[in-house]
């Protein structure tokens, strides 16, 4: 961060770094590629994701809520900044997060949160930006463990391994929890899970309790190998949960559970994510739990992650940044006061192609989304195409009404042309500084 964005944040934060002996923890867990349509507690009768459900019961569940992007480094990017991805300039994975925009990190560190993070993939490394704010950032994975084969990736040598299992990243987690005994600070805890992004190769016990047979379609045998990475992932979520109870942190802890993005499955003609906006695409999950929310509670939304950030500040009472930000703090919902505007807009964006072909498909330019109430339009200008859904009537997104319904497309486009002269897409940041190339390249990290 830099020096005058430090003073600016010390100074929305109150200057000294000591929030109260009592104030409380977060735990943020994003999962990578977690479709909401797919666990219990969305009503997905194949799921076996018990601790989901416990969670859900034991605090609030958002039905609708979007990722900004169905992209990892761009929905990060947008999460821990509150900004549009295409407003900091991350709008593929592998580009860096820059270091003026303020993050969730930034922020309550100043605040007097000790901050860390267990992350595990490798477009979520430290040379992307990703670990501005955090004291402890854990992105070692081991060669051996990972499932993803890549030595380079969008132009990056991958220094070590790619990715980690979800055991081993709750076992990291728990050795950094057990060592906050005796700390009087509270932290704010990041864990990202990535187990149920392609490939799908959970633990045998896992695949063979989701097999579906030789004579199933292509569709349903990717989705039940999904579906045993899902459970996996989800019975390490449960450890990591009875480890922060075990640690003595349940009632003092904010538990947020969330996604990067969704997965495509085939429902459009791709199996995995970035190309498409589509609800499985960008339809996530959310649950929150902690000190003052209510239990049991249903938030119909909309929301976006980039609401995320206000709201966990209001939540933490920690001054809010003097900056507008597009996302709006639903603290006091999840306090069991009022309800959401069902009618406010959403905008998603696409990650950023050339002209590329993706699997079966083509793919070129930018594609933004507007959900507005029961709509949702979508264009692509650079492919000539312009989409509008129904979701109440539709939520499978199967019938185009753009020509059958075009005074709500035209509104809805107009809508979407103001946002985006209002949020001009910035440069992409240039490569880390030379004193981080330099420590980078010292510890082993040379492109
Ligand atoms: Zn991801």
């Amino acid at each position: 961060m830099p020096l005058a964005l430090a003073a600016w944040v010390l100074a929305a934060t109150g200057g000294c770094a000591a929030p109260e002996p009592t104030a409380p923890n977060l735990l943020l867990i994003v999962v990578d590629t977690l479709r909401a349509d797919h666990l219990a507690p969305y009503g997905y009768g194949a799921a076996e994701t018990p601790r989901l459900a416990r969670l859900a019961q034991e605090g609030a569940r958002v039905e609708t809520a979007y990722a900004p992007t169905a992209t990892t480094g761009p929905t990060h990017a947008g999460l821990f900044t509150g900004r549009f991805p295409r407003s900091v300039g991350v709008r593929r994975n592998a580009v860096p997060l820059a270091e003026d925009h303020a993050t969730l990190a930034e922020i309550l560190s100043a605040a007097g949160w000790d901050a860390a993070a267990v992350v595990s993939s490798f477009p979520l490394h430290r040379r992307f930006g990703f670990a501005q704010g955090f004291g402890a950032y854990d992105d070692e994975f081991d060669p051996k463990l990972a499932s993803v084969r890549h030595t380079r990736y969008a132009g990056h040598a991958v220094p070590e391994g790619f990715d980690r299992r979800a055991d081993a990243t709750t076992d990291r987690a728990l050795a950094w929890l057990a060592s906050r005994e005796r700390q009087r600070r509270p932290f704010f805890f990041f864990v990202h899970y990535f187990d149920p992004h392609e490939p799908y190769v959970a633990p045998m016990p896992y695949q063979r309790r989701f097999s579906v047979g030789a004579n199933a379609t292509l569709r349903e045998q990717a989705a039940a190998l999904y579906d045993a990475e899902v459970a996996f992932t989800d019975a390490e979520i449960g450890r990591l949960l009875d480890g922060l109870a075990a640690a003595g942190f349940a009632e003092n802890t904010f538990v947020v559970l969330t996604a990067d993005h969704g997965e495509g499955l085939f429902q459009h003609g791709h199996l995995f994510h970035d190309v498409h906006l589509y609800e499985e695409a960008v339809r996530v999950p959310l649950l929150l739990r902690g000190p003052g929310l209510a239990r049991g509670l249903l938030v119909e939304g909309p929301v976006t992650l980039l609401d995320l950030l206000p709201t966990l500040l209001d939540l933490l009472d920690v001054r809010q940044p003097a900056e507008a930000l597009p996302g709006r703090s639903f603290a006091a919902v999840l306090r069991g006061e009022g309800g959401i505007d069902a009618e406010r807009g959403i905008v998603l964006e696409r990650r950023e192609f050339s002209a590329e072909r993706v699997g079966k498909l083509s793919v070129k330019g930018e594609q933004l989304a507007l959900r507005r109430g029961r709509w949702k339009y979508i264009e692509t200008p650079e492919e000539q195409r312009r989409e509008l859904y129904d979701l109440y009537e539709d939520p499978g997104e199967r019938t185009d009404l753009h020509e059958s319904r075009p005074a709500v497309a035209r509104k809805l486009a107009e809508e979407l042309a103001r946002w985006r002269a209002a949020t001009p897409a910035a440069a992409a940041a240039g490569p880390v500084s030379p004193e981080d190339r330099k420590r980078l390249e010292a510890l082993g990290y040379a492109d």
